[in-house]
């Protein structure tokens, strides 16, 4: 209770606890919001798992991260995962199930805890992101209002909703292996509301599914059903971005608050320097390569071809070496995150063949994590080659950074959909990958032919756009304050 019983603090009525499911994609949008709500008058206390707050405070720099400054706290709750469950390779489904069984009780004690630090309010609101649902629970035991985060776009976010028809009218679990690869995936569905006719398999890698019980699919169905129970639905998209689909979905949920990007929203209002963190709002798990920052700035503007697969993509060696023989046959300039965990194994950048390496030692920068935001915000930055996450997607569109997508999981599918045929601003790769289309793909995209051109253009537009979006006036930046008046609707 160390930070209690200023002014300030009694001033701040409204406490929102934050609980993000433990990993970048969520706590990182997440983050952002809570600085965003901490702006504008909000008491937060941020909840991480006790195990990544360690992880945090381990890193170098003391986990400046983490300072708690005067409304804002960071709290941490138990994972409960053992440590060969943590070591194990579905350790994100251990933790999935870990955190449902483990960390409703713990989370009621801590809002009712921090509730009895002096002039600290107590909670008004819980807000969680995906995959947490069970949380929803904490929110009724408190008697308080919840507001789920879903981290997808929108169209993302309808898809899994579609899941349970799609499950009951028979197009999934497939019947056997051969609809993987017979053209089955590539059926029109043209009954969804507010979208454009998709193909199966563009709608979640969910549909893949052989397997009647498929805890995927249960657990994606249960998940985007139960925001139902929530208050308010948060969409880390923008109004323009998505307005078909935003509208269908509107019928369904009455309070969908659209407020992003939120890294567009976060450095709008002079994220990096007011939030009192390192950087830009997020909990980075990895350290950051700041070398790559200066060799960025030796890089011509719009040379470089930013190459990442996110926090939790899994590949195989094969993938891995067509990946960097695809990047070697190219000849532009590229840096690439290859993450500790990134290739099957356990294994990273010791994956790389060592004479890939040295082939590309003139025009390559090998991280093993970076600060994402700011690369693709650099000049020198052309393009970038993604796993189509939707936070990563979002940062790129900021950026007007075109994409070269190579979806594997989840919403992935989707939103490489749109970034490709929606949003004229990416190309896609072929699920087997193939290193001559990666080769072609790059030339592509980073060469002055008439479809970069296209893209650039399209990419420029979208750019434009999400700045408005997030500007006084702009519709995320609107729907931001109607969130924050429902917030305090139950201030006393
Ligand atoms: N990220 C980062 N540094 C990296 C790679 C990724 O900071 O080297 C961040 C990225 O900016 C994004 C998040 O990690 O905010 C990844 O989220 P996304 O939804 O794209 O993919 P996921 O990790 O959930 O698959």
């Amino acid at each position: 209770c160390e930070l209690s019983s200023s002014m300030g603090e009694r001033r701040r009525r409204t406490h929102a606890m934050l609980f993000p499911f433990p990993c970048p994609g969520h706590i990182n949008p997440t983050l952002k919001l809570a600085e965003l709500l901490h702006s504008r008058g909000v008491h937060v206390t941020f909840v991480n798992t006790e195990y990544n707050q360690e992880r945090l405070r381990r890193r170098r720099g003391g986990g400046g991260e983490l300072r708690s400054r005067e409304g804002f706290r960071f709290e941490a709750v138990p994972d409960g995962l053992s440590e060969e469950e943590r070591a194990s390779p579905d350790r994100t489904v251990k933790l999935y199930l870990s955190l449902r069984q483990n960390c409703r009780a713990p989370l009621v004690e801590l809002a009712r805890r921090v509730a009895r630090c002096e002039g600290v309010p107590p909670v008004t609101c819980v807000v969680l992101s995906g995959l947490v649902s069970f949380a929803l629970a904490v929110a009724e035991e408190l008697a308080v209002p919840a507001f789920v985060l879903w981290g997808t776009s929108a169209c993302g976010f309808v898809c899994t909703l579609r899941l349970r028809q799609l499950r009951q009218r028979g197009y999934t679990p497939l019947k056997d292996e051969s609809y993987l690869t017979n053209g089955y995936l590539d059926m029109p569905i043209d009954w969804i509301a507010g979208m454009p006719t998709v193909r199966l398999g563009d709608i979640s890698s969910f549909v893949r599914t052989l397997d009647p019980t498929s805890f995927g699919l249960r657990v994606e169905e249960e998940e985007a059903t139960s925001c139902a129970r929530a208050q308010g639905l948060i969409l880390n998209t923008f109004d323009d971005l998505e307005s078909d689909v935003l509208d269908a979905l509107g019928n369904e949920f009455p309070r969908v608050y659209t407020i992003g990007p939120l890294a567009a929203a976060m450095h709008g209002r002079g994220g990096d320097r007011a939030n009192g963190h390192g950087g830009p709002a997020g909990l980075s798990l990895w350290e950051e390569d700041a070398a790559c920052m200066a060799w960025l700035d030796a890089q011509p503007a719009g040379s470089v071809l930013y190459v990442s697969f996110g926090s939790l993509a899994v590949m195989s060696l094969d993938e891995l070496a067509e990946f960097a023989w695809g990047l070697a046959d190219s000849y532009h300039p590229f840096l690439w995150v290859v993450r500790p965990g990134l290739v099957a194994g356990d294994r990273g950048t010791d994956a790389l063949p060592d004479d890939f390496l040295a082939a590309t030692k003139d025009r390559c920068f090998i991280a093993e994590w970076c600060a994402q935001e700011q690369v693709l915000q650099h000049g020198a930055v052309g393009g970038f080659l993604t796993h189509s996450g939707w936070n990563s997607t979002t940062e790129s569109i900021w950026a007007g950074v075109p994409m070269i997508c190579w979806p594997g999981f989840a919403d992935q599918y989707i939103n490489s959909r749109y970034v490709r045929d929606e949003w004229g601003i990416g190309l896609r790769l072929d699920e087997e990958l193939r290193r001559e289309q990666v080769a072609a793909h790059v030339e592509e995209l980073m060469g002055g032919g008439d479809t970069a051109k296209e893209m650039r253009r399209n990419a420029a537009k979208w750019k434009a756009m999400t700045e408005a979006a997030i500007a006084p006036g702009g519709s995320s930046y609107d729907n931001l304050d109607k969130l924050v008046d429902e917030l305090r609707q139950d201030e006393a």
